[in-house]
């Protein structure tokens, strides 16, 4: 590639990113590029309070997806704090400012990623992060992504609905017993659907180790969220109750003390 038409594949960058990033963390997608992991970003997939995720292709042409922190949001930096404090792998960690909590944040999702990846929860495959751009695996197809649970159940069937409850309850105690995490922020909005009715589960900057303090409060509200979801919105038959499911954890959990 020329110098010149260098320069103008800089200039398409920063026009798509420009408006709601600063300099810094346009450079940040741009040392991503240098280090070969996205080749281009090629559109939004979804514009959040706290969030941008684009659509973005590496070298090898795969579509991935790109999310990018707001290093800007006030309310953001509170909910963060509360997250990592009593979380052991954040001890003495004390961020100087704003921007380095948003990339301690970005951090924490990547390895909560990685963990539930290594566990062989259904997440997206963690591909990459520098700063506060984090990359992974698309979970789509045709530039477009699956749909997230809630958009999805209207178009199923009662059958289906089932398949995919039991799918997230699945996941959950992979999540749990294996990765030894609790996701936190679990609920049909991070929840998405593929058309084989797989479940992929999305947004774990938030989750938390199964022995931070926290974790059994969130646990228990994960699990009445999904319940509450199958059960009183969609009235399907066959769930089974947020406290029985809790002591099914709770004991594989205690069953993998040792291990
Ligand atoms: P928001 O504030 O919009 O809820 P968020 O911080 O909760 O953003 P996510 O839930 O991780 O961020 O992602 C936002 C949206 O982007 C998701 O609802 C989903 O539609 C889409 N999305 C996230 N990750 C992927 C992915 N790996 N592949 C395809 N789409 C994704
Ligand atoms: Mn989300």
């Amino acid at each position: 590639m020329s110098r010149e038409e260098r320069r103008e594949k800089d200039k398409d960058l920063f026009e798509t990113v420009e408006e709601v990033f600063d300099t810094r963390t346009v450079l940040n997608v741009v040392e991503l590029m240098r280090r070969k992991v996205i080749k281009r970003l090629a559109g939004t997939i979804s514009a959040g309070k706290e969030s941008r995720i684009y659509l973005g292709y590496t070298y090898d042409d795969k579509p991935v997806a790109v999310k990018i922190y707001l290093t800007s949001s006030a309310e953001f930096k509170k909910g963060i704090l509360k997250y990592i404090a009593g979380d052991p792998r954040f001890e003495g960690f004390s961020p100087r400012n704003t921007r380095e909590l948003i990339y301690a944040w970005a951090r924490k999702e990547f390895r909560n990623l990685t963990r539930m990846y290594e566990a062989g929860v259904r997440v997206p495959k963690p591909l990459g992060l520098y700063n506060n751009v984090l990359v992974m695996e698309f979970i789509g197809e045709d530039r477009h992504r699956y749909p997230l649970l809630v958009e999805a159940y209207e178009e199923l069937e009662p059958e289906e609905l089932e398949i995919v409850y039991n799918k997230i309850l699945e996941e959950i105690e992979k999540i749990v017993c294996k990765a030894r995490l609790v996701h936190g922020d679990l609920s049909e909005y991070n929840i998405m659907v593929t058309p084989d009715l797989d479940v992929v589960i999305i947004d774990v900057s938030q989750a938390v180790d199964v022995n931070h303090p926290n974790a059994l409060d969130l646990l228990k509200r994960d699990l009445e969220r999904i319940e509450e979801f199958f059960r009183d919105k969609i009235g399907l038959n066959n769930t089974r109750d947020s406290k029985e499911v809790l002591e099914g954890l709770m004991k594989c959990l205690e069953k993998r003390k040792g291990e």
